[in-house]
C-alpha cells in the first residue's frame, strides 16, 4: 500500500478503537493503527480486519512516520492520565498544523488544558464525543467534536462518512471550540443515566407491582418502543427480558445482581451542574441511585428492620400500565429538558455558541438516547433557537400537559405499593416546582437573615434587608 495514504492513525484498540478503525477502513479511508499491547494489534489484524486498508504498526514513531503532513492521530484509548501520556509521547514526533483528536469520554476540562499544551507546538486539537458503544463506533456512531473549525475541517470528511445518518443526514456537527464536544457528550450521557434510571423504575413496578413476567415485560416494552416512547434504550430493555441465562434455567435478568456502578460522566455532569446552579435533579438521583444500589450491608440490614419487601400486586393491570406508558413519556421529557437547560447555560458560561437544534439532530441517530423525542426537541430549537427552557416550546407543553397526570397516578401506585419511584417522583415535583407560582423560599430567605444576617429581598420593593429578627 502507498504510505502516502495514511492520513489517519488511531491509537487504543480496545472494544471502540478496533470498532471505529473497521468502520473507518470500511469507508475507504487507510488507517494505520498502534495498540500499547502489541498481541491484541496481532489479533486483531488476523481475526477483525477483512480487506479494509489497515495498516498495523508496533510504535508511536512509527505511526507518525508512515502518514504524510498534515498528519491526524486519534486517540481511542481510557480516558485521565493515558491521554497526557500519550500526547506526551506523541508531542516529539508531531509537527505544526497536525491534529490529535481525543475520541475518549474526556473530562471538558482536561480538553481545554490539553488543547492548550498543544497549542504551544502548533498542534491542533479536537475532543470528540463518541456515543453508540461497540456496535455503534461499528456501523455508526454520533459524534460529538469540538475544537477549532479549522481542525474539524481537516477530518470531517471521514466523521461524516462513518457517522449514523438519519435519512441520509450525518450524525456529526461542529459543536463549537475548545471542549464543547466532550462536554456535550458528557451532559448526553448524564441524560442516559436519567433514562435508564426512569425505565428501571417503570420496570420494578410492572414487575412487582403488577406481577409481569419476562415474556409479558418484553410485550409492554416492544410495544411502547413502537409508539412515542421509541428509542434504543426502549429497544435493548424490550429485548433484554428475552435473554436465556446460560448457566440457570432462568432469564439472564433475574440472574444479574441488582448494583449498579458508573465510570464518571454521570458524575461529572452532576458536579458541573451544581457549579452551574442549573437544576438537573433526575440526573443527580440517578448518579444516586446506582450508588445506593450499592450499599449492601445497609441495604439488608435496613431491609430487616423495616420488612419493607412485603409486597401485594395492584389489580389495575391494564390502567397502571397506560399510566406508567405516559408517566415514563412525561418523566423523559423532562429529563431531557434538564439536560439542555444545563447545555443551554453551559455554552453561555464557556462560550461554547452551542446551536442546540444541531445537538438534539446529532443526537437522533447512532447515540444510546436516540428516541422519536428528540425529533420533538429538535424542532423546538428549529422554531426558537432562543428557547429559555423546553418546557415553553407549545408541543412539548401539550406532551407534558396531558401526560403529567399519568406521572402523578403512578407515583401514587407506587407509593401505596412501596415501590420507590425517586425518578418519576423527581420529574414531577422538577415540573411541579417551575409551575409554582409562589416556592416557599421566601422562607429560607427568612431563616437566613434570622441566624446569619444573610438579608433579604422584597416582594415589594427592590433592594436587600435585614431584619430584627428578635425584637418584637
Ligand atoms: P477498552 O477498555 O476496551 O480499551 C482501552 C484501550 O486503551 C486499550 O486499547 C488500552 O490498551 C488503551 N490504554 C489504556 N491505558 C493506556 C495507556 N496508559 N497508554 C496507552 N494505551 C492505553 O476501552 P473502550 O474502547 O471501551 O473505551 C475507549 C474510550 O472510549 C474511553 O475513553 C471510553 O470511556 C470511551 N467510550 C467507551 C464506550 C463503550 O461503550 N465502551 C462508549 C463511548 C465512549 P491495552 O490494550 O494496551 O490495554
Amino acid at each position: 500500500m502507498d504510505r502516502k495514504e495514511f492520513k489517519l492513525g488511531l491509537i487504543g484498540l480496545g472494544e471502540m478503537g478496533k470498532n471505529l478503525a473497521l468502520n473507518i477502513g470500511d469507508h475507504g479511508f487507510p488507517v494505520a493503527v498502534y495498540n500499547r499491547t502489541y498481541a491484541k494489534t496481532k489479533q486483531f489484524m488476523e481475526d477483525e480486519v477483512k480487506g479494509q486498508a489497515i495498516q498495523a504498526v508496533a510504535s508511536l514513531e512509527e505511526l507518525v512516520k508512515l502518514m504524510p503532513r498534515p498528519r491526524m492521530v486519534l486517540l481511542v484509548v481510557s480516558s485521565g492520565p493515558a491521554i497526557d501520556n500519550l500526547i506526551e509521547e506523541l508531542l516529539p514526533f508531531l509537527e505544526p498544523d497536525d491534529l490529535i483528536i481525543d475520541g475518549g469520554n474526556t473530562f471538558f476540562r482536561d480538553t481545554d488544558r490539553r488543547e492548550r499544551t498543544t497549542a504551544e507546538k502548533g498542534v491542533l486539537y479536537l475532543g470528540m464525543g463518541v456515543s453508540g458503544g461497540g456496535f455503534g463506533a461499528r456501523f455508526g456512531p454520533s459524534l460529538m467534536p469540538g475544537g477549532s473549525s479549522k481542525a474539524y475541517e481537516r477530518v470531517r470528511p471521514i466523521l461524516e462518512a462513518i457517522s449514523a445518518k438519519v435519512d441520509g443526514d450525518p450524525c456529526v456537527t461542529h459543536l463549537g471550540p475548545g471542549s464543547a464536544g466532550h462536554y456535550v457528550k458528557m451532559v448526553h450521557n448524564g441524560i442516559e443515566y436519567g433514562l435508564m434510571q426512569l425505565i428501571a423504575e417503570v420496570y420494578h413496578l410492572l414487575k412487582l407491582g403488577l406481577g409481569l413476567n419476562n415474556d409479558e415485560l418484553h410485550k409492554v416494552f416492544s410495544r411502547w418502543n413502537q409508539n412515542k416512547l421509541n428509542g434504543y434504550l426502549m429497544e435493548i430493555t424490550s429485548r433484554i427480558f428475552l435473554k436465556k441465562d446460560d448457566q440457570s434455567s432462568n432469564r439472564l435478568i433475574d440472574q444479574i445482581l441488582d448494583q449498579a456502578g458508573q465510570k464518571g460522566t454521570g458524575l461529572w455532569t452532576s458536579i458541573n451542574a451544581l457549579e452551574l446552579q442549573v437544576p438537573i435533579p433526575n440526573i443527580v438521583l440517578a448518579e444516586m441511585m446506582r450508588d445506593l444500589s450499592g450499599q449492601t450491608e445497609e441495604r439488608q440490614g435496613i431491609n430487616q428492620i423495616f420488612h419493607k419487601s412485603d409486597r401485594y400486586l395492584s389489580k389495575d393491570r391494564e390502567k397502571v400500565t397506560a399510566h406508567l406508558e405516559q408517566a415514563l413519556y412525561c418523566g423523559m421529557i423532562l429529563t431531557f429538558s434538564q439536560g439542555l437547560a444545563l447545555l443551554r447555560e453551559a455554552s453561555r458560561t464557556y462560550k461554547y455558541d452551542l446551536v442546540l437544534q444541531e445537538v438534539a439532530r446529532i443526537w437522533r441517530g447512532g447515540c444510546i438516547i436516540r428516541s422519536a423525542l428528540l425529533e420533538d426537541i429538535r424542532s423546538a430549537y428549529k422554531k426558537q433557537p432562543d428557547l429559555v427552557h423546553l418546557l415553553m416550546d407549545p408541543n412539548l407543553a401539550e406532551k407534558v400537559r396531558s401526560s403529567q397526570k399519568a406521572l402523578r397516578s403512578a407515583i401514587k401506585t407506587a407509593m401505596g405499593l412501596n415501590i420507590p419511584t425517586p425518578g418519576l417522583a423527581a420529574s414531577l415535583a422538577y415540573f411541579d416546582s417551575f409551575c409554582s407560582p409562589r416556592l416557599p423560599t421566601n422562607l429560607i430567605q427568612a431563616q437566613r437573615d434570622y441566624f446569619g444576617a444573610h438579608t433579604y429581598q422584597r416582594i415589594d420593593r427592590p433592594g436587600f434587608f435585614h431584619g430584627q429578627w428578635n425584637r418584637e
